[in-house]
């Protein structure tokens, strides 16, 4: 963890970081947050990740914390007191303090807080293959904004975690495959179609790394299709692979203990594996 920490407006030791009891995060995870991934000291995909948190608090009506423009000055001021180079940089902005009721306060000013962690890109760059499991997905109604309320995706996490494995696909009341806990959900169908689910309806986070493969995959004239997947159809699949800031394409090769296609990586999946990679060097070149 880096040692400095964001806090309403103040540069902290890490250590020293801390909310009041009654902010809104703490008592009603009433707020929101984003991840964004620093490489060679860059913001990687800023004006996704901005209008994605602007959506968000949108979506539950909380006030900017400050403008855009001073977040993007206050996000580079806080990698550079961290000398971050490669990592990501955490930011949180909640409904502020306020004591606890549930309607929304008339005079709680939003708290914006950011920290950033260092780690090594490069490696997970390679796309280092990986194993997930299914679960129910037991999410609210509104997995599209990217709230901070993520005990359920915390249970499917450690469910994961004690299988063994690096990911939770959530699986809705229809059979249908939503998203991971933390990264979204492609297959290469048995068809050789590649497959995600669509972000409209609401039923997944619209992520920026599954854009930026929406994107490269257009471009490269992979057949693509956004469309649910049932947990049968993963397991026909000739390829499967997440998405997130962090893991980049990370190739699925094994889904509930059973081999995906031979259980290696993908061309697809290195394909965009390779797309997506020198997408990144190239925001920073
Ligand atoms: N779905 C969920 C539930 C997530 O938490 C994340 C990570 N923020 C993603 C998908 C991937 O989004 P992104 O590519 O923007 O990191």
């Amino acid at each position: 963890m880096g040692r400095i920490a964001y806090v309403n407006g103040r540069y902290v030791p890490h250590a020293e970081a801390a909310v009041h009891i009654e902010d809104r995060g703490y008592q009603f995870a009433d707020g929101v947050y984003e991840v964004l991934a620093v490489y060679k000291g860059k913001l990687i995909d800023e004006p996704g990740h901005i209008e994605r948190l602007d959506r968000s608090l949108r979506e539950l009506r909380i006030d900017w914390p400050v403008t855009p423009r001073v977040l993007a000055v206050l996000m580079r001021e806080t990698i550079r007191r961290n000398r971050l180079t490669d990592g990501t940089i955490y930011l949180q902005v909640t409904r502020g303090v306020a004591s606890r009721s549930h309607p929304f306060p008339d005079d709680a000013a939003p708290a914006l807080v950011m920290t950033v962690k260092a780690k090594d890109l490069n490696t997970l760059k390679g796309g280092i293959p990986t194993k997930v499991i299914t679960v129910p997905d037991q999410r609210w109604a509104r997995p599209d904004i990217k709230s901070v309320a993520l005990l359920p995706n915390c249970l499917a996490q450690q469910q994961a975690k004690e299988a063994g494995c690096y990911e939770a696909w959530q699986v809705d009341r229809d059979g249908y495959v939503t998203e991971g806990t933390m990264s979204n959900a492609w297959i290469v169908s048995a068809k050789g179609e590649l497959m995600t689910r669509s972000a409209d309806g609401n039923t997944i986070l619209n992520g920026i790394t599954r854009l930026a493969v929406l994107d490269v995959a257009k471009a490269a004239k992979v057949k693509l299709v956004q469309r649910p997947f049932t947990v049968a159809e993963v397991k026909k699949a000739r390829e499967a692979f997440l998405t997130s800031t962090t893991s980049f394409v990370k190739p699925v090769v094994e889904v509930d203990g059973r081999k995906v296609g031979n259980g290696e990586p993908g061309p697809i999946t290195r394909q965009l594996g390779k797309l997506i990679a020198e997408r990144l060097e190239a925001q920073v070149a």
